[in-house]
């Protein structure tokens, strides 16, 4: 989360001046939940909500990443349907990591490093979308994962695949000061009851046993039924 795609990003920085006064005018928008136990919303990045009648496709860069990316989406896509998205996984289109795709579109793309650093992916909303409603964006995976030159285990990679899909849809790190070091610092996160981090808890959040990677967990089915909630209560479609 390092960078901001390009598109949206000089306009966003205009939006982000004006709420700084704090100005709320009269018929305000109603509250809006932008974090709770296990979640944070992006709203750093200008998204706040979910559309609860848009939908979002998923499209990969090739037919090769297709191919490779589709079982590991599968199921964490069926979870987010029930949840009340409108997503489905879709086709083969043009990727440009550094570009918003079209209005929806979440797009899968593979490269060397995108961040930089060994083993690391990338996933970003484009950036203050109409009204913070998630508009969609960009996955690069890490094609050391499928090289052989990064170790990966297998519940990891299926949960990294589903950690950036979120990160697209505005879903932020909820990482906390656990240990009261006044940093909000690598695998500090909210347990769930069975044990269980975040999906989106930096780094390898998520279930480790077969049957749980690659699914969402409570937390983030929570947060993605408050993002709609979200987009509801501030009449946005
Ligand atoms: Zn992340």
């Amino acid at each position: 989360m390092s960078d901001m795609l390009r598109t949206g990003a000089a306009a966003g920085a205009a939006i982000a001046v004006m709420c700084a006064f704090g100005v709320t005018p009269a018929g305000a928008a109603p509250p809006r939940t932008l974090a709770g136990t296990g979640f944070r919303v992006a709203e750093r990045l200008g998204v706040t909500s979910v559309s609860p009648s848009r939908t979002y496709t998923v499209t990969f860069a090739s037919a090769r990443l297709k191919k490779r990316y589709t079982p590991y989406l599968t199921g964490a896509v069926t979870q987010m349907r029930a949840a009340g998205v409108r997503i489905v996984l879709g086709g083969v289109e043009r990727v440009d990591p550094a570009r918003c795709p079209p209005w929806g579109h979440i797009q899968y793309t593979q490269t060397y490093r995108p961040l930089g650093r060994g083993g690391y992916s990338k996933g970003l909303p484009c950036p203050h979308p109409a009204k913070g409603v998630a508009s969609g964006g960009v996955v690069t995976m890490d094609s050391e994962y499928f090289d052989g030159t990064w170790h990966m285990a297998p519940h990891e990679l299926r949960n990294t695949f589903v950690h950036e899909m979120l990160h697209t849809l505005g879903l932020d790190h909820p990482n906390l000061d656990l240990d009261g070091d006044g940093e909000a610092g690598r695998y500090e996160c909210a347990t769930g009851p069975d044990g269980v981090k975040p999906v989106m808890c930096s780094p390898n959040g998520g279930y480790a046993d077969a049957a749980g990677a690659g699914r969402l967990t409570p937390f983030e089915e929570r947060a993605l039924r408050a993002m709609l909630a979200n987009a509801r209560g501030a009449g946005a479609d």
